[in-house]
């Protein structure tokens, strides 16, 4: 007789709310009923273990998930444990629903701000977000059990009765809601349990009902009216026949791997093996650099794979993929919650079975074991590489390009990760060296004191680096994006210390000894006949006596006015709006140049005003590009000075 009975007194409007909750993560019930047979499973094993269960010999235990597109169902099986019908009535009537109750009250109202991680905890009845109606078919692995079978159609009734299920094991039927019949698609489905069930622990195959329905079809012989009479084709027939019987030997094979590459040994594991893992899980056929392989088991368990990827252009965002795995279930991708922002950089895995998923992100925010954890693998990622930068330093250097924006974010972001990475954050010099921040203070500590002169671009900085060579003055190159956001963190760490770009301005290194008379007097000439010469009324010069005599004019770029448009540039407003024309440029003049000493000794004149132009423009080239009309205007002019050059 079947036994009837109302799920709780609080049901009247639980499937309501299962069904609308978390619209966008429906596809999570899959995990949910595949992870439970392999519960099932793992749970029989160790009763065997234990010798409690006798198993048969040749058992292969597996998970079967199925689609059916005409009847729009969708089932799991499992041969692991089974249900008797007391404990269908104690864990599904009562334990599972008040646990769903529980998690749905507790976070319904909450939703939309405060999502629980992966969504753990709605179980079993996570199915009434897709289906209309489930039924559980369950034969318990108890000697002499009579098999029980369980429908509820998401009303607040169920309904149990014996079943005629005949093998060990529990069958779960979905009949898909009108909205959800993507989930009898296969390749839909497919799609989903390779993002949750990739690395489950009990194989789990999966076929689509319908398509076998169609195989054995075509497996009826058909009537063939005409013989192949040539022997070629004969030929092929056999290939195809030789192909099918292989297929049948190896059989289907298992969607998912039962042993991912993290829960073995370190020592157990190959190159070969963590670059094979890289490319399956990650899709990134470009090799890691290195990888870190975690395996703590006390005073918690973590493991796990962390990747560098190789960042193939410095215009490449660089943004990773930490997948969090609980017990080998895929919970979900970069959760800033439990792993530090910069590590997001990192591709990896990490399995965490004691972390505390049923509760929300922000109190996962604020938890001290996962505060642990992240610290944990802090520590690792910096061991690992300044163990690196110590012991192997010519692959740290090799690997700095790709490395080093991921080190300096994660020491802007981190002070426990700075404080370790402190001593092994180097630097490119002039040379193509790599040597650290002292090591560069130390050798600069007569000519430039505390400053650190860098280069961001080689290209339009040449004139300025051909210039500290010829003083032997060294320069170290911070070219990648995040370094104007890093020399500020190094300033900060360092207070004596001063960053200033290599073209930021001319030190008394490059110049000889001019009288303030003489400035003054020179100044205030020159600056008449540029700014009327070049039309810029905001021109603001400078006069030097530079050594080097044959650059009449450079460009300086004043440090803090440079870093203040880059900021504002950043937020979006445009140098207009800031009303800083000229970006803190300075044109300076040198007094030791015959064109300037020509232009200083010659009444104004047609050709007086080209020289001037041409100065100022040929010292803005080499500093940054030009405007589209000035670069016309300056090509025009230089094609005229060539025709009377001829002349
Ligand atoms: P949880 O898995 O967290 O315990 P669920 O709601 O997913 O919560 O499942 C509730 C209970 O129902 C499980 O603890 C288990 O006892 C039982 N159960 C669910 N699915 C199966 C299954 N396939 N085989 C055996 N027991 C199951
Ligand atoms: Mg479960």
């Amino acid at each position: 007789m079947a036994k009837q009975g109302n799920l709780s007194i609080n049901s009247e409007n639980i499937f309501p709310i299962i069904k609308k909750w978390l619209y966008s993560d429906h596809d999570i019930f899959i995990r949910e009923l595949v992870s439970n047979g392999c519960d099932a499973v793992t749970k029989l094993k160790k009763l065997s273990v234990m010798g409690e269960f006798d198993e048969p010999e040749g058992t292969k235990y597996r998970v079967d998930v199925s689609v059916n597109p005409e009847e729009k169902t969708i089932t799991f099986v499992d041969n692991g444990i089974g249900m008797t019908e007391e404990e269908v009535d104690e864990y599904i009537n009562q334990i599972a629903f008040s646990g769903a109750e529980a998690f749905l009250n507790q976070y319904k109202d909450k939703a939309s701000e405060e999502q629980i991680i992966g969504h753990f905890g709605l179980g079993f009845y996570s199915a009434y977000m897709v289906a209309d109606k489930v039924t559980i078919d369950s034969l318990s692995f108890k000697d002499g059990a009579v098999p029980v079978h369980w429908e509820c159609d998401g009303g607040t009734e169920f309904e149990m009765e014996e079943g005629d299920r005949t093998e060990r094991g529990t069958k779960i039927t979905l009949y898909l809601n009108e909205d959800s019949y993507e989930f009898c698609n296969e390749y839909r489905v497919r799609e989903v349990l390779e993002k949750y069930c990739s690395f489950m622990p009990v194989e789990i195959y999966f076929t689509n009902e319908t398509a076998e329905e169609e195989e054995a079809k075509e497996d009826i012989p058909e009537i063939v009216d005409e013989t192949p009479s040539e022997g070629e084709e004969t030929e092929l027939n056999d290939v195809e026949l030789d192909e099918e019987e292989e297929e049948e030997e190896k059989g289907p094979k298992p969607v998912n791997e039962i042993h991912p590459l993290w829960t073995k040994h370190p020592n157990d594991c190959t190159d070969e093996e963590y670059k094979e893992f890289y490319r399956n899980v990650f899709h990134d056929y470009k090799e890691p650099l290195f990888w870190i392989h975690l395996n703590m088991d006390y005073p918690f368990n973590l493991k796990g794979i962390l990747y560098f990827p190789k960042i193939n252009t410095k215009y490449d965002t660089i943004e990773g993929t930490i997948k969090l795995y609980n017990n080998q279930v895929f919970i979900a991708d970069n959760i800033k919650e439990v792993i530090p922002e910069y590590l997001l950089l990192l591709k990896g895995c990490i399995d965490c079975p004691d972390l505390p998923l049923n509760v929300s992100r922000s109190a996962l925010q604020n938890d001290g074991f996962v505060k642990k954890i992240s610290n944990y693998i802090t520590k690792k990622v910096a061991e690992k590489l300044s163990g690196m930068c110590k012991t192997d330093r010519e692959n740290y250097e090799k690997y700095w390009d790709d490395i080093s924006p991921f080190i300096k974010f994660g020491c802007i972001r981190d002070e426990k990760f700075s404080d370790r990475m402190k001593d092994y954050l180097i630097f490119k010099n002039m040379e193509g060296k790599f040597i650290t921040l002292p090591e560069y203070l130390e050798a600069g500590k007569e000519t430039y004191e505390n400053k650190v002169f860098y280069i961001t671009d080689e290209i339009a900085q040449s004139q300025y680096m051909n210039m500290f060579r010829e003083e032997s003055m060294d320069a170290v190159y911070l070219t990648d994006q995040i370094d104007s956001t890093f020399i500020t963190y190094l300033e900060q760490r360092n207070q004596d210390v001063q960053f200033m770009r290599i073209d930021a301005d001319l030190t008394g290194n490059f110049k000889e000894e001019l009288s303030e008379d003489e400035e003054k007097e020179f100044t205030e000439k020159l600056a008449e006949i540029f700014k009327k010469a070049t039309g810029e009324e905001n021109l603001i010069l400078k006069v030097e006596k530079l050594k080097n005599a044959e650059t009449p004019a450079m460009i300086t770029v004043s440090e803090q006015t440079r870093r203040m448009s880059e900021m504002m540039e950043m937020y979006g407003m445009s140098q207009s709006m800031t009303g800083m024309g000229t970006q803190g440029e300075t044109l300076v003049l040198n007094l030791n140049n015959d064109l300037v000493q020509y232009v200083l000794n010659h009444e104004e004149s047609e050709e007086r005003t080209m020289i001037c132009q041409q100065i100022y423009d040929l010292a803005r080239l080499s500093n940054h590009p030009l405007k589209p009309e000035e670069m016309t205007d300056f090509v025009a002019r230089s094609n005229k000075i060539l025709g009377i050059l001829m002349k």
